[in-house]
């Protein structure tokens, strides 16, 4: 169990204020100016020694995508930094509570981020339902600027950075991080083709490095307590601590920050109160996110919460959004709201998703109600397979991975449902004759 010493995120139940008195007796901004000073490269080295990856699902090494800035900008092509708070995955809930409780940690971290990928400015997009925690991180910015910490030689450091918030219109999709520089620019959030990747041609045709809020919120403490500290939780190549954010059908739903690659048993027991009903009780698990891979109960008992120990499963760390189904989910109809979820969501630019995502949730609607036949159960298969990895973003594949997890662990369930509805008697004999 990670001590409290360890803890990062010191005031993320909001204990204690956000301001930035408050934020500097816990030592955020604590001689910034001689982080800075080690240099630029040698912070992406720190960072790129303790291990970090991005904390907004897909796990890149953080280190390594500040190394793809250009060392040098030119003139009038600015580097930037923008930071994705577009919280809106269903399950994940810890960047809005860094924002709203943390928020200095953030920004102190956008500022030797910023200063270490020789970015200019940095962007702060928040997604547009969190109105109150805007307004929490708008007056920390004013704080940070009113101080001297942003700005001109920000931080007495010699370095100008600023640092603009902006609040989205409420799109899922804005989340994606091409899509999120369209809505920075003023134009409808559709995501672009890539390459050229952001770092190439990002915000403005600038080069750009898009970062998740607790990616840029823990490097402050990286630096401070040195790459080895970060790297000595977690299994190799899954360092750090994390924030898990624990939902669903156990006894007390929490954000907590622990070690990566505790076992899930032990999460949801340490800080969750166990599963409702008791651990006979769990059916499946949703662990990262809803846009990963449901994994059944028996195998996520004892794996390890990390990006490996998920992937082995089938599924993700995604976010860290750990949902939890007990026996009482009807886990058909869960699956089909994450279905509609994201046929709501499609923004339409290609083919597979704006009709694939449809389809597959009409299909997924019959099957709820077993109206529907057995061969149906492989055609639908099929058809998430030809819209995963055949879309601009990575939508496509969000929308089929959830039915490719409940087809691959739930099949029987799906057959009971269209065998009990066609009132036909024997459940075997009426399997075999579908084969
Ligand atoms: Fe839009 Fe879906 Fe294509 Fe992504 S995959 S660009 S959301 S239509």
């Amino acid at each position: 169990m990670l001590a409290d010493k360890d803890r990062i995120f010191t005031n993320i139940y909001g204990f204690q204020s956000a301001g930035l008195e408050a934020a500097q007796a816990r030592g955020d901004w604590d001689d910034t100016r001689a982080l800075m000073a080690r240099g630029q490269d040698a912070i992406i080295e720190e960072v790129k020694a303790s291990g970090l990856r991005g904390r907004g699902g897909a796990g890149f090494p953080t280190g390594m995508k500040w190394s793809f800035m250009p060392k040098e900008p030119k003139p009038d092509r600015p580097n930037f930094l923008v930071i994705n708070a577009d919280e809106s995955e269903p399950g994940s809930c810890k960047d809005r509570e860094i924002i709203r409780h943390d928020p200095h940690k953030l920004i102190e971290g956008a500022l030797i981020a910023g200063y270490a990928m020789r970015a200019r400015a940095g962007y702060i997009y928040v997604r547009g339902e969190f109105i109150q925690e805007t307004r929490v991180l708008e007056a920390a910015v004013q704080e940070a600027y009113d101080a001297g910490l942003l700005g001109k030689n920000a931080a007495k450091s010699g370095y100008d950075f600023d640092l603009f918030v902006h609040r989205g219109a409420g799109a899922y999709i804005c989340g994606e991080e091409t899509a999120m520089l369209e809505s920075l620019e003023g134009k409808k959030g559709l995501p672009r083709l890539k390459p050229p990747f952001p770092a190439g041609a990002g915000l403005y045709g600038c080069p750009t490095t898009v970062n998740n809020v607790e990616s840029i919120a823990v490097v402050p403490t990286i630096l401070r307590r040195g790459s080895a500290w970060f790297a000595g939780f977690g299994r190799e190549k899954n360092e750090g601590t994390k924030l898990f954010q624990i939902s669903g059908h156990v006894d007390k739903p929490c954000v907590v920050e622990e070690a990566m690659s505790i076992p899930f048993r032990e999460l949801i027991e340490r800080h969750a109160g166990g599963i409702r009903g008791g651990w006979d009780n769990l059916l499946a698990v949703i662990p990262g996110g809803s846009s990963v891979p449901l994994v059944p109960a028996a195998d996520i008992i004892d794996a390890p919460m990390d990006f490996d120990g998920l992937k082995e499963l089938g599924s993700g760390l995604g976010t860290a959004a750990v949902i939890v189904m007990d026996k009482s989910t009807d886990i058909v109809r869960a699956i089909s709201r994450i279905s509609y979820f994201y046929k709501h969501e499609s923004c339409g630019q290609c083919t597979p998703c704006r009709e694939g995502t449809g389809w597959m949730w009409r299909v997924m609607e019959r099957l709820r109600a077993g109206n529907a036949e057995i061969h149906e159960i492989d055609q639908l298969l099929d058809v998430t397979r030809q819209i995963e990895g055949h879309t601009i973003c990575a939508l496509g594949d969000a929308a089929a991975w959830p039915i490719q997890g409940l087809i691959r662990h739930f099949r029987p369930e799906l057959e009971r449902r269209i065998v009990e509805r066609s009132g036909v008697g024997d459940t075997p004999q009426i399997l075999e004759a579908a084969e």
